[in-house]
């Protein structure tokens, strides 16, 4: 078995990461979270005060901070400054401020770059918005994610209440997903693309075990 890729784009909520970890789990490859490491430059303006929608601003801040991705017994964490900042990525104004942040051209080499260097050497699974078009357009296997907006919205606040967060309502949560929606697809750089070749696999459609077992079903033998 060689080393390989796996490619999942697609929009906030969209059970990408449900769907990239438990792959990761069965296959036995690592997982990589490239959403976590926006939220990471999301956490480092919200901390240093700065407007995530302020070019200059941001670039400033990018050429100061350090960002590092550590794995531990293969998970995750996010590092900045040295900081383990892991907790700190998943509230609402995080994710607003990481689809802001993450829209400037200059935030993206220095993630894209650090990306390809960690999926280089081992078999991974990435998912975020542009792995295929972008990060690794020759990734062996690429799937796009889809699921409604309505459907996104539940999944979401029932995530976010499981945690303990019970900050926002339904229509709040649906606010901010079709708000990421637009940015992400409507930015310039990077925008969220669905590349011709890419599988669709439709989340509002199966349960989790049902959408793991669709892509697997998609993966040649020698790589199961
Ligand atoms: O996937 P997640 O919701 O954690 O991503 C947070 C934000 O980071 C997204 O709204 C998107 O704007 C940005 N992102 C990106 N490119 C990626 C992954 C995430 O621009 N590869």
């Amino acid at each position: 078995m060689g080393i390989y890729q796996i490619a999942i784009d697609g929009p906030s909520g969209s059970g990408k990461s449900t769907l990239a970890k438990g792959v990761a789990k069965e296959l036995g490859i690592m997982y990589l979270d490239t959403g976590a490491m926006y939220r990471t430059c999301a956490v480092a303006s919200i901390k240093k005060g700065i407007n995530p929608k302020d070019a200059d601003a941001v670039k400033k801040m990018m050429d100061e901070v350090k960002i590092d991705v550590e794995f531990v017994d293969g998970v995750q964490h996010m590092i900045l400054d040295g900081e383990d900042v892991t907790g700190e990525l998943r509230t609402p104004q995080t994710s607003i401020a990481a689809s802001d942040v993450s829209a400037h051209p200059v935030v993206r080499p220095a993630m894209v770059s650090l990306q390809r260097e960690i999926a280089k050497n081992q078999t991974f699974v990435l998912d975020g918005r542009d792995i295929a078009s972008v990060v690794l357009p020759d990734a062996k296997y690429k799937f796009f994610v889809v699921c409604a907006p309505e459907v996104r919205a539940e999944r979401r606040l029932a995530e976010l209440e499981a945690a303990g967060d019970h900050s926002q309502t339904k229509e709040e949560v649906l606010r901010d997903i079709i708000y990421r929606d637009e940015q992400d697809s409507k930015r310039a750089t990077s925008p969220l693309i669905q590349v011709p070749e890419a599988i669709v696999i439709d989340t509002g459609k199966y349960d989790i075990e049902g959408t793991r077992e669709f892509l697997l079903s998609h993966l040649d033998e020698e790589d199961k």
